[in-house]
């Protein structure tokens, strides 16, 4: 479909393709946007420009930061030896909602998928190791995604750094809370037995 304004069919475009965004819903929104006051807009403007101009990776952790040090690595009151390894940005913000970890992070930025072309060389180890280096790391865990490619990161991760003689533990992986066992996977189920921890 063509429509008689090249910039509404340019911001369109531009919104379809992202996440969850459809044309339809790109065209809704694009026309919600039209309507509100220029202000607002212009806000919204700024703030894309703000997200790629002033988001930067924290030097240490490489998780998202405005700062070259972010606020949980410059945090003086959090345990800088716990050190716990995640795939994406995302993975601390539900780890930091859950209130339950003192300790710091490194973001991976993905996981290892040979098939996919993500290699060893692809994801930044070698700051994960200057990460553990510098900060006196004595204990890491490894927080991966239960799937195939978070198993073999966290296989990769424990061959690479179990030898420096650093504790390595993977967190448990088990059925939800507040959910039934007999809705539970099967591969569920099985890790959370595997996994079980002593009463
Ligand atoms: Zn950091």
């Amino acid at each position: 479909m063509t429509y008689t304004s090249e910039s509404l069919e340019k911001i369109i475009s531009h919104l379809t393709g992202l996440p969850s965004i459809g044309r339809k819903t790109a065209q809704r929104i694009a026309l919600y946007l039209l309507k509100q006051p220029r202000e607002e807009v212009m806000e919204l403007a700024d703030a894309i420009r703000d997200l790629k101009d002033k988001i930067i990776f924290c030097s240490i952790c490489r998780n998202i930061s405005e700062q070259p040090i972010c606020s949980i690595c410059a945090d003086t009151k959090r345990n800088g030896a716990l050190l716990c390894v995640v795939q994406e940005p995302h993975d601390v913000f539900a780890i930091e909602r859950t209130h339950e970890f003192n300790g710091v992070y490194h973001v991976l930025g993905g996981a290892l998928s040979p098939l996919d072309g993500i290699g060893p060389e692809e994801l930044d180890f070698r700051s994960l190791l200057a990460h553990i280096h510098n900060n006196k790391v004595e204990e890491v865990i490894l927080a991966m995604n239960p799937t195939v490619e978070g198993d073999a990161t966290a296989m990769y991760i424990d061959r690479l750094i179990s030898p420096l003689g650093i504790q390595v533990t993977r967190i448990a992986r088990g059925v939800p809370v507040g959910s039934d066992l007999e809705y539970a996977d099967e591969a569920t189920l099985a890790r959370s037995l595997l996994g079980r921890t002593k009463m």
